[in-house]
């Protein structure tokens, strides 16, 4: 069967209908109303290569040098000619051609998308990019299912597989043709407040097809419903000057003014507003989390065409959400409107506001391929992910825009570090941005605005914003600060933090371009070790006499197949799970004894506020191999502050006899700890509004570890990302931590929650 149609689509079959068939199933499944299509699934594709025999040629035509840039060219052609040349047998044209038919009477015009699946490959998503067709009827339906087909094989998707080591023939395309809705009015629909997750739905609407609201080429219609009461709050009408229609002789989209008499009218009805409400509580219902939601109005009835998950809101935004709706009050007298005004007016998109700050500059489109010297001072780098060597083009930026990642990724962190706004995770930025277009982001909201205008309200950044010297609230729990590159020390102690939480050394490893073997290989121990040392002793002079927590190299293989020498890197089918942290460090304990050595080395250089942290220990056992390890070295575990991290659930019920081997500390790793814990894949976009380090089991295994602590005089901290979160200190003070570990940027306000925190139960503790 070529086909599978959306009505018996449910999430389960992702793997023969791709992430987007998966959806748009679930959401039919659910009642909703959209519009009927099927997919060519996965299996179909796979069939035509294998049946064809080309299966064999392509992928040895794609095995080739990444780094070659004509060699991937000629790869890509290579496997673009062997698709589209290689008939599709007449079943599964007829197939497809059926369905088409089946879809109603006439030439339909239908759209075709590509939905790949690789989803039990970490990072698949660099498959991505993958093509889309609108206005297709049939006579070019089956060429056009075939050039997504094609698609699987771009450069970039070559480039990148091979690099990661992804084994080509593991990722596979299914193919979603679904009716075209024909709009009189679309637009958007967040099914709570996209930046701040209030309980408002946000509807963003104008005439013609969807195209103009998504991409941002025209200013909508706002309109603000409460939630609660379902009253409509706030009816901001734009002036909309243009809209997209399909011109009926081409079938091509086309722009046109908006005829005199509706460009300043309402565009939805109240009527219309209920029926959207409701459909989006629905569909949030359905998901169980906010929603952003396109839909269409097309002779009358209404339309969802895609839903996904708002990325954009987190807790640190729903803490700060009272204060934002306080400023925007005092900045525009007083309407509570204000800030979606200047918001709504030109967002082309929006990904996830990960280092905060507002900046204007040109979108340097950078992909691997390209030099990086191409980005100037002042640049905006957009993206499909940073990697390591990307570094010092980061620092020259005024920010960064990334397809891909989350609010863990290498952007995100480093760009925190950096101080350097960005936007993490926002879809297509590479392909919806031109190189040179002047753009304006938005690192706390997570918004990308099209113009070099900051917004009026625009705030400075945050160094300027902030007293210089911070007047530092006293607290009895320490607040300390998370640095992953030794660049980023001087502002990291500038925040006035007790010290350094995590000390990451993956950073300074990546940064060397090559994995430590092939750097030792050619450049020999000592020099490693150099490395290492100079890494560590910039925090530690920055920090003295605070004190700073080193943590051994925790890289997954995935990442250190990305540098020189990579290649020799074990190839694992789930590296998070695999040869990483301690374990790795136990089964090749000369890579260790080298870290070991810098440590003994920055002993004696008389930095003696350096901590030493063991990642990913499991039991006592593995606690009491890298003590001994450690002693080996030279290090007098006696004498030196030593500790691990809590990552894994085994760890946290592990933690008496972990401290019978004497560690002085454990910090907790919230982001191993939650996807250890639920079972959820910290880098997997798909899941990720199921990474919860709120979650009541992760709470649970953290507050009884601290209890356990205390009574052992053990003393606990976290370090992972959700020690940044209002929510997560408040819970870690009232169990009694002994630190919290903030990233750079909230260190500040991580200083105030411990201290209101603390207050409370000092005077709860006298009432
Ligand atoms: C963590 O897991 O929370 C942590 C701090 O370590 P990393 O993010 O480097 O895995
Ligand atoms: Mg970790």
């Amino acid at each position: 069967m070529a086909v599978a149609w959306l009505d018996d689509v449910r999430s389960t079959d992702i793997d023969n209908v791709g992430g987007k068939g998966a959806s748009l199933g679930e959401l039919t499944a659910a009642g909703l109303p959209v519009p009927s299509g099927f997919v060519v699934t996965a299996g179909t594709y796979r069939e035509f290569i294998e049946d064809a025999g080309i299966d064999e040629e392509l992928f040895a035509a794609v095995d080739v040098d990444h780094e070659d840039t004509e060699a991937l060219r000629e790869a890509h052609e290579r496997a673009h000619e062997l698709i589209m040349e290689t008939p599709v047998p007449d079943d599964v044209r007829e197939g497809i051609l059926s369905a088409y038919r089946n879809l109603g009477d006439g030439e339909r015009f239908v759209a075709v998308r590509s939905s790949a699946t690789a989803e039990d490959l970490p990072d698949a998503s660099f498959a991505g990019q993958q093509e889309t067709f609108l206005n297709v009827q049939a006579d070019a339906l089956v060429e056009r299912v075939k050039e997504c087909w094609a698609s699987l094989f771009s450069q970039r998707a070559i480039y990148y597989r091979n690099r990661q080591g992804f084994p080509h023939e593991k990722v596979d395309i299914a193919v979603v043709v679904q009716e075209m809705v024909d709009a009189e009015k679309s637009g958007v629909m967040f099914t709570s407040h996209p930046s701040t997750g209030e309980s408002q739905i946000i509807i963003e609407a104008a005439w013609g097809l969807g195209e103009a609201v998504v991409s941002g080429s025209v200013s909508p219609d706002n309109y603000v419903i409460d939630r609660e009461s379902g009253a409509v709050e706030t009816i901001t009408v734009a002036d909309k000057k243009t809209m997209m229609l399909k011109d009926e002789a081409t079938g091509e989209t086309i722009e046109q003014p908006v005829p005199d008499d509706k460009r300043s009218i309402r565009v939805l009805s109240d009527e219309e507003i209920e029926e959207l409400v409701e459909l989006g509580e629905r569909v949030e219902d359905h998901y169980e989390t906010p929603q952003d939601v396109e839909w269409a109005v097309h002779e009358g009835e209404m339309y969802m065409l895609q839903s996904r998950p708002i990325t954009t809101i987190d807790e640190e935004d729903e803490a700060s959400a009272e204060a934002d709706a306080t400023a925007a009050a005092d900045a525009d007298g007083g309407s509570a409107n204000g800030a979606d005004d200047s918001e709504s007016d030109d967002v082309l998109f929006r990904g996830l506001g990960s280092s905060p700050g507002i900046v204007s500059g040109e979108a340097r489109i950078v992909t691997k391929l390209d030099h990086l010297d191409q980005v100037g001072d002042g640049d905006i780098i957009v993206t499909e992910m940073t990697m390591p060597d990307m570094v010092p083009a980061m620092k020259r930026a005024a920010g960064i825009v990334t397809d891909e990642g989350g609010m863990t990724s290498h952007a995100a962190i480093v760009s925190r570090e950096l101080g350097v706004p960005a936007v993490v995770g926002a879809g297509s930025a590479t392909r919806q941005l031109e190189d040179g277009q002047p753009i304006t982001i938005d690192g706390d909201k997570g918004t990308v605005r099209k113009g070099a205008e900051p917004p009026e309200d625009e705030f400075e950044p945050i160094e300027e914003a902030r007293p210089k010297t911070p007047v530092k609230p006293m607290t009895a729990t320490e607040v300390k600060v998370n640095v992953s590159i030794p660049e980023a020390a001087e502002r990291a102690a500038a925040t006035g933090a007790d010290g350094v939480g995590l000390l990451r050394t993956e950073h300074m490893v990546l940064s060397l371009g090559q994995t430590p073997t092939k750097y030792i290989e050619e450049n020999g121990e000592r020099a490693y070790v150099d490395e290492l040392v100079d890494g560590i002793r910039t925090a530690a002079e920055e920090f003295y006499p605070r004190p700073v927590r080193v943590r051994t190299l925790d890289a997954p293989t995935d990442e250190f197949r990305q540098l020189e020498g990579g290649g020799d890197e074990p190839k694992e089918h789930n590296p998070m799970l695999g040869y990483r942290g301690i374990r790795r460090s136990l089964e090749s304990p000369d890579l260790f004894t080298h870290e070991l050595k810098a440590f003994k080395r920055i002993f004696d250089m008389g930095y003696d506020n350096v901590e030493v942290m063991f990642p990913l220990v499991n039991d006592a056992e593995d606690v009491a191999q890298a003590r001994n390890l450690m002693q080996q070295a030279g290090v007098d575990p006696t004498k030196r502050t030593w500790g691990v991290m809590v990552e894994t659930p085994a760890a946290a019920l592990e933690v008496e006899s972990m401290a019978a081997e004497g560690i002085d500390f454990v910090s907790f790793g919230t982001n191993d700890l939650t996807q250890y814990t639920l079972a959820v894949d910290r880098n997997n976009e798909r899941v990720a509004n199921r990474f919860d380090e709120l979650h009541p089991a992760v709470l649970k295994l953290i507050g009884d570890t601290i209890e356990t602590c205390r009574e052992l005089d053990v003393k606990t901290s976290i370090c992972g990302q959700a020690g940044s979160k209002p929510q997560m200190v408040q819970f870690l003070v009232e169990k009694g931590v002994s630190s919290v570990s903030a990233n750079i940027d909230a260190v500040r306000d991580v200083q105030h929650e411990v201290k209101r925190v603390e207050q409370r139960l000092l005077l709860d503790s006298v009432r």
